[in-house]
C-alpha cells in the first residue's frame, strides 16, 4: 500500500487469548482480532489465519509492516525469542519469534514480556503520552511492574528489573509465592489475598462474607473480588483486609517513588477493577502514602488508575513501536 512500511504489527499472548492487532506508527490501533488459547500448533495456525485476515481487511501486505511486537507473560529467553515453560502457559519452550518472522514475513520481530509492555502501552496509547519517568504496577494474581527511566524501559543486567511484586515489606510478613516472606504480591497479590482469606474463614462456615451473591457459599470462591465486594458492603474483615491491602500497596509506592522519582505511576488490572465496581483504592492508598515517601516525591509524582480496560490489546504494537527507537533491539530471529 506506502512506499515505506508505516504499519504495525502486535500479537499479545495471554494466558486465554492471543491478541492480534494493527496500527499506524502513530499509535492508532487500525484492526483487532484475536484467537483462542490452545496447543501451539492450533494457536500458529489461529495466528496466521486472522493475522493475514485482518492485513488484508486493511489491504496491507507484510511488506507494510514496519516492525511486529510480541508480548508474553515471562520467563522469557529474550537472546532466542523463545517463550519458556511456565504454569501459566499451556505451551512454551517455543521459538515464538522466529516462527512469526518465517509465518509473515515480517522484516523486524521484537519481543518484549508482558510487565514491560504494559507500561509501554501506557506510554503510546494511555496516561503516560509524551512522558519520560512512568511505572506501571499490574495487580491480578500476581503483582508485576514496568519502568521507564529517563525514556527507557529499565531492564537491568540480566533483563528482570522492574519485578516490583517482591520488593520485601515486613521480613515476617506473609508466604509469597516466589518463596520469599512479605513480599508486596504477598499483601496484594490476587492469588495471596485469595489464599489469606481462605485460611481466616475455612471454619467458620456462617461468616457473613460466605453469602456474597460471587461466593455462594463456597470456600474457593472467597478471593480478591470478595474482599473488594465486602469491603464495599462494610464487613469488618473485609474492610480490614482492604485496607491493608491498600496500606502496603502505598508502601510499595512509597519505595518506588524514592527509588526512581517518578512523574507517573500507574495502577492496572485490579484496582481497574475496583473502581469500575465502584470501589476506588487511590484515596486511601493517597492516605497512606505520607508514611511512606517525602512530600518532594509525592509533589512530583501523580498516582492514577489505567484507563484503558484491554491493556493486552495493545502490547504487542507497543512493544513494536519501543523497539522500533532503540537499535541494541534483536530483530531477526534464526
Ligand atoms: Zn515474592
Amino acid at each position: 500500500m506506502s512506499s515505506t512500511p508505516a504499519y504495525i504489527f502486535g500479537i499479545d499472548i495471554g494466558a486465554t487469548k492471543v491478541a492480534l492487532c494493527i496500527a499506524s506508527t502513530n499509535c492508532e490501533i487500525l484492526a483487532n482480532t484475536s484467537v483462542p488459547q490452545g496447543s501451539y500448533e492450533q494457536v500458529r495456525a489461529g495466528m496466521k489465519a486472522e493475522g493475514e485476515r485482518i492485513l488484508k481487511e486493511l489491504n496491507l501486505t507484510p511488506a507494510d509492516i514496519a516492525a511486529c511486537g510480541i508480548c508474553a507473560p515471562g520467563p522469557l529467553d529474550m537472546e532466542n525469542g523463545i517463550i519458556r515453560k511456565s504454569p501459566n502457559m499451556v505451551w512454551g519452550d517455543t521459538a515464538i519469534c522466529h516462527d512469526v518472522q518465517q509465518m509473515f514475513g515480517f522484516s523486524k520481530v521484537y519481543l518484549e514480556n508482558d510487565a514491560n509492555a504494559g507500561v509501554l502501552v501506557e506510554l503510546y496509547f494511555g496516561s503516560a503520552k509524551g512522558l519520560k519517568d512512568v511505572i506501571y504496577l499490574t495487580m491480578s494474581t500476581g503483582v508485576g511492574g514496568g519502568i521507564i527511566a529517563n525514556g527507557k524501559l529499565l531492564t537491568g543486567k540480566t533483563g528482570i528489573a522492574g519485578e516490583l511484586g517482591h520488593v520485601i515489606l515486613d521480613v515476617n510478613g506473609p508466604l509469597c509465592g516466589c518463596g520469599q516472606l512479605g513480599c508486596l504480591e504477598a499483601y496484594c497479590g490476587g492469588k495471596n489475598v485469595a489464599l489469606r482469606l481462605q485460611d481466616k474463614l475455612r471454619y467458620r462456615p456462617n461468616h457473613a462474607m460466605y453469602s456474597l451473591p460471587g461466593v455462594a457459599g463456597k470456600l474457593e470462591n472467597l478471593n480478591f473480588q470478595a474482599v473488594r465486594e465486602g469491603a464495599k458492603l462494610g464487613i469488618p474483615l473485609a474492610v480490614e483486609m482492604w485496607d491493608e491491602i491498600c496500606f502496603r500497596l502505598a508502601q510499595g509506592i512509597g519505595i518506588y517513588m524514592t527509588t526512581f522519582n517518578p512523574e507517573m505511576i500507574i495502577l492496572g488490572t485490579a484496582a481497574y477493577r475496583a473502581r469500575e465496581n465502584g470501589l476506588d483504592m487511590l484515596p486511601t492508598v493517597m492516605s497512606y502514602l505520607p508514611r511512606f515517601a517525602w512530600k518532594e516525591f509525592r509533589d512530583a509524582c501523580t498516582v492514577c488508575i489505567t484507563n484503558l480496560k484491554d491493556i493486552g490489546a495493545m502490547a504487542g504494537a507497543a512493544s513494536a513501536i519501543y523497539g522500533l527507537g532503540d537499535p541494541d533491539k534483536k530483530t531477526v530471529w534464526n
